[in-house]
């Protein structure tokens, strides 16, 4: 008998049912679709990757299912993409298998291949739609913001749910043969909990909410707060997470933001600007990556490649769990393991120690707070990672003092109280620099260096000027100025240019 032949909407990091041109054209093409989306082990135990953002992948599966009334006829699997595919094709018959592109890192690449060579194998198209105005194959930036811009201001990718609801497969309804062939192991139950207090959830519904009050209620105070570590999380747009798994188009966040914008005061509309900029710094960062993915394992500019930075194991621990001895860096990373989120300067803070205070390769930090941050985006944390560390050669090489953005971003040491309190009953000025305490003040306050709070790991003073003279000795030198003329011009364009140096 001749099985039914269907379209396949397979979702990635587009995981919301509006702005959706893969579903937009498989509606359009008029057969019967089977949504999925796919747990796939080797992903879930990849370094990049934490049961953080599987949890939040499940949040929004469930949003896509209940709040627009899917009733189950999303399905899930969890096993690797091609086992799910062939499973598939036990079943049905697949004309076309319509999705975004995905510009990931290497196992996903990788992947892709493979599918790629399955698909062409079995006569299936595979109709991938390009993301937020990033181009494929890209070799320079001629004309890349002008695109961008057509991109933000073209009409939304129009979704008839009803529509949908209509032509989807509702196969986790019934307990068929196809629908357990398909989807595989059970999920861990983990994936299905809800999240640790104190990280965002999931879903498109959620989305819309932080970004609605963002530019309603919240934007007033954004760029007075943004390298605050409390005030950021507040006043901050906090939509990375949605973007990153694509709760939210970056197309819908850029309209939502030029519709109300003309609408507010003049200092409102200066925050909701600098907010727009990022949203733009976000897709450059993204097409960066598209055009040269080999900076997952490779320095931007190669001339950083003669740094010694022997790994440190020990190091690592310290500054992974926050027991460096710098309440900032320590405050920091507890935070982040808690909470699943930094803003930008603290992000840029604790790599920038790693890389350059403890003078570690980048490589083992940037897989590590992937695996923290929620909205861990392949293209822009490789770029911004590389630039932090110094290795780009073509970025200002910023070393920072952890005792003086510590005083400067966090003054009255509100934050570093918050997470690290066994600094609790020291006086302000000491919670920054806890090792000048002296031994009768550690018996007065109650607090023993190297008992009850680490002393500092290394001596930043010393290793700050190491890594400044090292760095810039490299930056000026011949070889690094060669490879910066390569790097602007495949990646730089004009006024971008003078925002991103
Ligand atoms: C070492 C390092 C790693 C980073 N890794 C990531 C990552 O994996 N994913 C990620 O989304 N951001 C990353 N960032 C950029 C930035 O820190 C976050 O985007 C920002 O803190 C998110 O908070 P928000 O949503 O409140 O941003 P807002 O200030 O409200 O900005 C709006 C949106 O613009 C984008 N954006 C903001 N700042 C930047 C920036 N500097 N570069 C590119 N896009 C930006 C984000 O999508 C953000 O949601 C990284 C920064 C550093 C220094």
């Amino acid at each position: 008998m001749a099985k039914p032949l269907i379209n396949v909407v397979w979702f990635k990091r587009d995981l919301r049912l509006s702005d959706h041109a893969p579903l937009r054209k498989a509606i359009e093409d008029g057969k019967p679709i089977l949504l999925i989306y796919i747990f796939e082990p080797e992903l879930m135990s990849d370094k990049h990757y934490d049961i953080r953002h599987w949890c939040f992948v499940w949040q929004s599966l469930k949003d896509m299912q209940q709040a627009n009334k899917l009733n189950f006829s999303l399905s899930v699997a969890h096993q690797n993409a091609s086992d799910t595919f062939r499973h598939i094709l036990r079943f049905f018959d697949i004309h076309t298998v319509f999705s975004h592109q995905e510009i990931g890192i290497k196992i996903t690449y990788d992947r892709d291949l493979t599918m790629k060579k399955l698909f062409r194998s079995k006569n299936i198209v595979w109709d991938e739609s390009s993301y937020a105005g990033v181009r494929r194959g890209l070799r320079d930036r001629i004309g890349w913001a002008k695109y961008w811009h057509e991109q933000m201001y073209a009409m939304e990718e129009k979704v008839h749910l009803g529509n949908l609801r209509e032509l989807a497969i509702r196969l986790a309804l019934d307990n068929s043969a196809a629908h357990q062939a398909i989807k595989g192991k059970p999920l861990p139950r983990e994936v299905m909990e809800p999240m640790p207090e104190g990280m965002q959830s999931g879903g498109e519904l959620l989305g819309w909410e932080r970004l609605e009050s963002f530019v309603n209620h919240r934007a007033l105070g954004y760029t007075k707060n943004i390298s605050s570590p409390i005030g950021s999380r507040h006043f901050g747009g906090r939509i990375s997470a949605h973007l990153a798994w694509g709760n939210l188009s970056m197309r819908q966040v850029f309209q939502y933001y030029s519709r109300h914008v003309k609408e507010k005061e003049s200092s409102v509309q200066r925050d909701l600007n600098a907010f727009a900029s990022r949203l733009r710094w976000h897709c450059h960062f993204i097409q960066k990556f598209e055009s040269e993915d080999r900076i997952e394992f490779e320095n931007l500019n190669p001339a950083f490649d003669v740094l010694e930075q022997p790994y440190n194991d020990e190091y690592f621990e310290r500054w992974k769990n926050g027991q460096t001895g710098y309440p900032l860096i320590d405050a920091a990373m507890r935070c982040l393991n808690e909470t699943g989120f930094l803003n930008f300067r603290l992000r840029a803070i604790v790599l920038s120690f790693w890389s350059h205070l403890l003078w570690q390769p980048w490589k083992p930090a940037a897989e590590y707070l992937a695996s923290m941050f929620l909205d861990f985006e392949p293209g822009i944390h490789y770029a911004q990672v590389q630039m932090q560390a110094g290795v780009t050669g073509i970025n200002i090489i910023r070393i920072y003092n952890p005792v003086k953005q510590s005083k400067e971003i966090d003054p009255d040491a509100k934050f570093i109280l918050e997470w690290v309190q066994e600094l609790k009953n020291l006086p302000i000025n000491l919670v920054h620099e806890p090792w000048t305490l002296r031994p009768l003040e550690q018996l007065f306050y109650d607090m023993q260096l190297g008992l009850h709070y680490p002393l500092p790991v290394i001596d930043y003073k010393k290793t700050h000027t190491d890594a400044r003279d090292i760095l810039w000795g490299v930056k000026e030198s011949k070889s690094a100025q060669k490879y910066n003329r390569k790097i602007l011009k495949m990646h730089v364009e004009g006024k971008l240019k003078e925002q991103l140096e």
